[in-house]
């Protein structure tokens, strides 16, 4: 059976050129503290990977310290700071939520957006030296978030601000020192690079602390030998997925066609956030009365791959807390599956998608909305 993979925020198929490049470094012996040519090599092979991170996101490439996932570069972000008070808005990755539990929530519209005025408002009585983290773009939902406004509001009100943009590079053009946050989560896997490297990248001067010690590796910011393959492999896929920013605009296209179609089908889906300004390869969808877990096996059946937003790591599907912050209703966010298209996803993909979900739809959502209004 053909797959049909559309589940790219989850992680991006690797590039052919990535995949190649670390090909040829895994087969070397190459530790960057070495100071034989294949240190050296293995030296060059992260510098020059930093260098172009630096450059494609107008970044100083010393505020680069690569980490093993984006996950850690976000507990780094949290921990290596002590602020007095954490702020983080409703939507934040679990690796945020859980990492500061006693965070104050800043709450979003509707439309999935952080509420800018409500904001301000709580911030405004934050105590001297706290700490905001806000997403560029949610992961469920695409919605993009005023990330630039935010940052003067807490800058304004005396704290930091650290940026989630996982979900965003590679999807919408992302600019460090414009965005004028104090620090950026990146992760290679979510925009054709390899699982295993991602990067926090900080302002000038930021003190620190690491979290992981040890040796001196990332100006002591982050001990442990670097995965030099991957790391150089991270370097490669920003290089050919900010390159790639143009496909965005076809893929955007293409799934405003898919959900036109989907709602022709069943005017009453909801498309979550679609008044707002997405990421263009995203869409999440409830189909009324027909759980998210039945979508993800029926279309699996049918070789489409999907997850519910929601999808966490256990593999157990969970109500979306994103869904849940938007205001919806727990029975709409139980049916929300999420779709996310990528670098290497075709027009047979969708095409495969809106025949199993409407085959679905005919067999079990029509059914719940005529029982429903009988
Ligand atoms: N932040 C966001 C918004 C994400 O979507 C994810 C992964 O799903 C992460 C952080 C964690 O990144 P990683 O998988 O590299 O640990």
């Amino acid at each position: 059976m053909t797959r049909h993979y559309l589940d790219n925020n989850a992680t991006a198929p690797m590039r052919p050129e990535v995949a190649s490049l670390m090909q040829e470094l895994a087969h070397k012996p190459l530790n960057a503290s070495s100071v034989h040519q294949y240190g050296r090599e293995a030296r060059f092979a992260i510098e020059n990977a930093r260098a172009k991170i630096a450059t494609l996101l107008n970044a100083d490439g010393q505020g680069i310290i690569f980490t093993a996932s984006g996950t850690e570069a976000n507990n780094l972000a949290l921990r290596g700071i002590a602020a007095s008070q954490y702020y983080v808005s409703a939507i934040e990755h679990a690796s945020v939520r859980k990492t500061v539990p006693h965070a104050t929530l800043l709450p979003v519209t509707a439309d999935g957006v952080v509420d800018v005025e409500q904001a301000d408002k709580i911030l405004s009585r934050a105590p001297k030296g706290a700490m905001v983290s806000v997403m560029l773009a949610n992961n469920e939902t695409g919605v993009v978030q005023p990330v630039g406004k935010l940052r003067k509001i807490a800058h304004e009100h005396g704290a930091l601000i650290h940026c989630d943009a996982v979900q965003a590079v590679g999807k919408m053009p992302v600019d460090f020192r414009r965005l004028g946050v104090d620090m950026m989560t990146i992760s290679a896997h979510k925009l054709g690079g390899p699982q295993g490297a991602a990067a926090l990248i900080v302002g000038s001067c930021l003190p620190l602390t690491a979290q992981i010690t040890g040796g001196g590796q990332e100006l002591y910011r982050r001990a442990g030998t670097e995965n030099v393959a991957a790391i150089a492999g991270f370097g490669l896929a920003v290089e050919l997925a900010t390159r790639d920013e143009g496909r965005m605009e076809s893929l955007r296209q293409r799934r405003d066609t898919m959900e036109s179609n989907l709602l022709r089908e069943c005017p009453n889906a909801v498309v979550f956030g679609a008044r707002a300004e997405r990421l263009p390869n995203t869409s999440c969808i409830a189909m009324p009365g027909v759980s998210s877990e039945t979508q993800l096996m029926a279309l699996d059946l049918d070789g489409v791959m999907v997850s519910a937003g929601s999808a966490c790591s256990s593999g157990k599907v969970d109500v979306s807390h994103v869904l849940l912050a938007m205001g919806a209703d727990k029975d709409t966010a139980s049916t929300a599956i999420r779709i996310s298209t990528g670098w290497n996803t075709e027009s047979q993909d969708i095409d495969a998608l809106l025949t199993a979900w409407t085959r679905l739809y005919q067999r079990a959502g029509m059914k719940h909305e005529e029982r429903k209004a009988a």
